[in-house]
């Protein structure tokens, strides 16, 4: 395989980044070494063992943690027993975070790409250099072309000051690409369907209802750890669970009835699910007639479909779609569809998601125990405003229903590559997004986009590929050694407020995102950042009642629990333009869109190709825990396997364990081979691979190499242009056997 990874020839090639500047080396001259070998007593403080509360980075779910110290080293992370999203308990990739702050791969230094006789390499530099290389690059693009030629892709919960100081700056461009492919559509449906956010964790009485229909999410791989404790629960108090999936999942191993469905059709069932719900007289009359908008309009366009109809699209029988209906009314208000987590497969993301919205409309279920309920936020008193510059626009997405509540981001990630690409975007800040890997619309796109901007800044804590691309790379220390932001904003059943602190000191030459963030905010002459970190978060913890010397002892705030269940005759209220739950969206049809969903056809695979379906590990949240090498230890981590169905391994000649590549229908060919995983586990259309594998970084010594990349295999993506969300699911794939 060559070395350009799927690049078209652009003026910003790959570098390889020196081993000299990576934390292994740093720590040969110094005392930490030890302490990255695992076996050390470096650092020594005062001998005593000492417990730290934070919160968990390793996915957006945000555990609490409480991190063991002694001799100034982190030698185990359990699960907060104050925090209400652990409840004592974390995943295996939240235990695993040893391996991150002590990777022997981290990123030790601020690197400069400099071209000496030609050819690109990275210099070290102090952090003063790069701090005033970076905000004279940036300076000078806003001088030349404004600040809408700057944007910022982020993911993880560090990026709030660098926003803070972009801000300031008139930058206004954000994005990251979790809106795109995950829970942007299902966020907006709810909104536009309820008037608020379903939320994270979702707004499901899982432990008191008594049958849940599950759409694909993949939970106990995925490792939404409160939600998993729940369904736990909820199972050992008699909730049934039907998982439509055209895998087996570990959830449908837990299910009453699993069912197979065909990809892509899901919004047929759903209407199939509504059809006998209205034809056999089984949903909630009173709710729907004193709660909702647009019931006539959903009866009509449902009509047509029939069971018997789903059941040629679907390939579920017409009988299993009609009992599940059936069940479903039967214990409504206690039953509910969840709205799982990445919710964009095709371009119809947002009405798949409204269509789980209505159906849970139809079975009464709202502030129902057992059903969807509205949990509440802690509030915290907001300080002062920033006076920021006017910005030129406040939403830069052109999708109508991108948002409409104060946007976290006004952009999708992919709005932001295309911008790249087209050359209105000049300099990029990335924060913590490994965009040849995580962008949805596949590699080559990403690595265009790359290589098209004047600038490129990134603040990472290892050398993931994005890093290799950069014109400054400025290395972050590790969620377990930094402030961050308070966790305040999350609705839940027990509202909280969770500190970020640092259980250790940042190690190497890297900094704390707040600090890097200051830093630059300083040299631009722009005032973001006005207080230190410890100053701001005592400030705003004293608003909300306490301080930061109290809420350090314990990691969290806790508020009075939620007042879930609606009372005997309570009217309810609804913050939609009609006052009421809307069953068909005003919002989407002002805007052009299908006022209430609609079913339409995918493309099926070509000849002798399979779709690619995706999907997660418990111990592997994409680029924040590949390298991770305790992670690594468990075989199941260490590489993806692409399933296939017997059938389909037998028309192909392949066995169970065999290594292939795979070629998707535009040609493109895995850089790295992928073990084959014989199993009726999964339908005979389709294949099925864990995302974030296959990374091409040499210096990623635990992940280089492992499995094939999903993301190299996008070639074909569908925007939902109502939402700007990205789908990726009609991407086919077949194999070539090694020679
Ligand atoms: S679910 Fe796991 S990875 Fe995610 S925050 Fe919790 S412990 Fe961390």
């Amino acid at each position: 395989m060559n070395m350009s990874h799927g690049q078209d020839l652009n003026r910003r090639d790959f570098i390889k980044i020196s081993s000299l500047f990576l934390a292994g080396s740093a720590a040969m001259s110094t005392q930490i070494g030890r302490t990255l070998s695992g076996n050390g007593d470096a650092l020594a403080d005062d001998g005593r063992e000492r417990v730290v509360h934070s919160f968990c980075e390793h996915c957006f779910w945000r555990c609490g943690i409480a991190a063991h110290v002694r001799d100034g080293k982190i030698y185990k992370i359990t699960g907060s027993e104050h925090h209400p999203l652990s409840n004592g308990r974390l995943c295996p990739r939240g235990t695993g975070g040893i391996g991150q702050i002590y990777d022997p791969d981290r990123l030790a230094h601020p690197l400069i790409r400099e071209k000496k006789g030609g050819k690109a390499s990275y210099r070290k530099a102090s952090w003063d250099e790069a701090i005033t290389y970076t905000a004279e690059k940036l300076y000078k693009i806003k001088e030349a072309y404004g600040p809408q030629a700057i944007a910022m892709l982020h993911h993880g919960f560090g990026y709030t000051f660098f926003k803070e100081m972009f801000k300031a700056f008139g930058v206004n461009k954000f994005a990251k690409p979790s809106y795109d492919f995950c829970c942007g559509p299902s966020h907006q449906a709810f909104l536009f369907t309820y008037g608020h956010e379903i939320g994270t964790p979702e707004g499901i009485d899982i432990i008191n209802s008594k049958y849940i229909l599950f759409f694909g999410t993949h939970y106990g791989e995925n490792m939404h750890n409160t939600a998993v404790q729940e369904i736990a629960e909820g199972i050992r108090r008699g909730l049934k669970i039907v998982v439509f999936d055209p895998r087996f999942s570990t959830l449908a191993g837990k299910a009453e009835k699993w069912l197979p469905i065909k990809p892509g059709t899901d919004i047929a069932m759903m209407q199939a699910l509504m059809n006998v719900l209205i034809t056999e007289n089984l949903y909630d009359k009173q709710f729907v007639a004193e709660n909702t908008v647009g019931f006539d309009e959903l009866r009509a366009e449902v009509e047509r479909m029939t069971p018997e109809k789903a059941a040629e699209i679907t390939d579920i029988p017409a009988e299993d779609i009609r009992e599940i209906a059936r069940n479903f009314a039967r214990y409504a208000p206690a039953a509910a569809v969840h709205p799982g987590r990445r919710t964009q497969w095709y371009a119809d993301g947002a009405q798949r998601s409204r269509a789980i919205a209505i159906l849970n409309a139809l079975a009464g279920n709202y502030k129902m125990p057992g059903g969807m309920v509205k949990y509440e936020k802690y509030k915290i008193p907001k300080g002062a405003p920033h006076h920021y510059p006017e910005y030129e626009k406040e939403v830069w997405s052109k999708y109508p229903l991108f948002t409409d509540i104060k946007p976290e981001n006004t952009m999708g990630s992919h709005e932001v590559i295309q911008q790249a690409i087209d050359g209105e975007l000049k300099a990029l800040f990335v924060y913590g997004v490994n965009v040849p890997e995580t962008i949805t619309m596949g590699r080559k796109t990403a690595l265009k986009a790359l290589g098209n901007v004047d600038f490129l800044a990134v603040v990472d804590t290892l050398p993931m590929e994005v890093t290799g691309y950069a014109d400054i790379v400025l290395p972050e220390c590790t969620y377990l050694e930094r402030y961050d932001e308070l966790d305040g904003g999350r609705p839940y059943r027990t509202p909280f407020v969770a500190l970020r602190q640092p259980v250790v000191e940042p190690m190497f030459d890297s900094k704390p995102g707040n600090q890097i963030a200051r830093m630059l905010a300083d040299k631009l002459g722009v005032h973001a950042l006005e207080d230190d970190v410890e100053t701001y978060l005592d400030k705003k913890l004293k608003r909300a009642g306490s301080s930061l010397e109290e809420v350090r002892k314990t990691g969290v705030l806790l508020g009075k629990p939620t007042d879930l269940y609606r009372k005997t005759g309570e009217k309810l209220t609804f913050e939609t333009p009609s006052g009421k739950i809307e069953i068909a969206s005003s919002k989407f049809r002002d805007a052009g869109f299908d006022a209430v969903p609609r079913y339409t056809k995918h493309p099926d695979a070509p000849e002798g190709f399979y779709r690619v379906l995706t999907g997660r590990k418990p111990m592997l949240t994409f680029g924040r825990t590949a390298n991770n090498r305790f992670l690594n230890e468990l075989p199941t981590a260490r590489e993806n396997e692409i399933w296939v169905n017997p059938q389909v391994a037998a028309k192909h000649q392949l066995s169970h364990g065999e290594q292939v590549h795979l070629k998707n229908q535009a040609g493109v060919v895995s850089e790295f081979p992928i073990k084959v995983k014989v199993t009726e586990r999964i339908r005979q259309d389709a294949v099925y691979m864990v995302h974030g594998y296959g990374h091409y970084f040499k210096k990623l010594k635990w992940a280089y190499g492992k499995g094939a990349s999903h993301n190299q295999l996008i070639s074909n993506y569908d925007i939902d242009t109502s939402t700007g969300a990205v789908g990726f699911e009609n991407n086919f794939v077949t194999f070539i056997k090694e020679a």
